[in-house]
């Protein structure tokens, strides 16, 4: 993992500004998230967590996650910023993906960007290794954290509170 402090990543601040502004978007009611990937300077995708397909059929929000049988490998209720971001890469750019950088930024209650946790998807820490993503940025109170997708992946699985 890399630190990257404003002064060294004035460019990782405006994209981190850019996506906290378009969060408040998302429709998940448990979270707000967005996730912006960028090749060379272009934003190739973008997007918020919501139900799949953003069906209010398919909404598990308010479902307690202790009620799914441990066999349920997801307990997740919406599709998370960074896998909807992927996939729609994917389909887009599927030329631009590798080698790309995702930004990824959480709400907090009041609508400010809240502080970057440990990794500990191990959903898209998947999704962003296979596709060959090559960083995963979250931003902390005073850095920016600049993993390897490897790294991320392999932290994600050794996630502990
Ligand atoms: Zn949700
Ligand atoms: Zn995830």
């Amino acid at each position: 993992m890399k630190i990257l402090t404003w002064e060294a990543s004035k460019k990782s601040e405006q994209y981190f500004k850019l996506t906290w502004k378009i969060a408040q978007k998302a429709t998940c009611e448990r979270s707000k998230c967005w996730c912006i990937i960028v090749k060379d300077d272009e934003i190739i995708w973008q997007w918020r967590n919501t139900p799949p397909h953003n069906l209010e059929s398919q909404r598990k929000c308010t479902y307690d996650k202790k009620s799914y049988d441990f066999k349920v490998t997801d307990k997740t209720c919406c599709i998370h910023a960074e896998q909807r971001a992927i996939m729609d890469a994917l389909r887009n750019h599927p030329d631009k993906i590798e080698g790309s950088d995702l930004y990824f930024v959480r709400l907090d209650k009041e609508w400010n960007m809240s502080k970057a946790w440990k990794p500990y998807c191990t959903i898209c820490s998947k999704m962003a290794l296979d596709t060959w993503i090559k960083h995963f940025l979250l931003r902390h109170e005073e850095w920016v954290a600049q993993y390897d997708t490897e790294e991320y992946n392999l932290l994600s699985y050794q996630y502990s509170e």
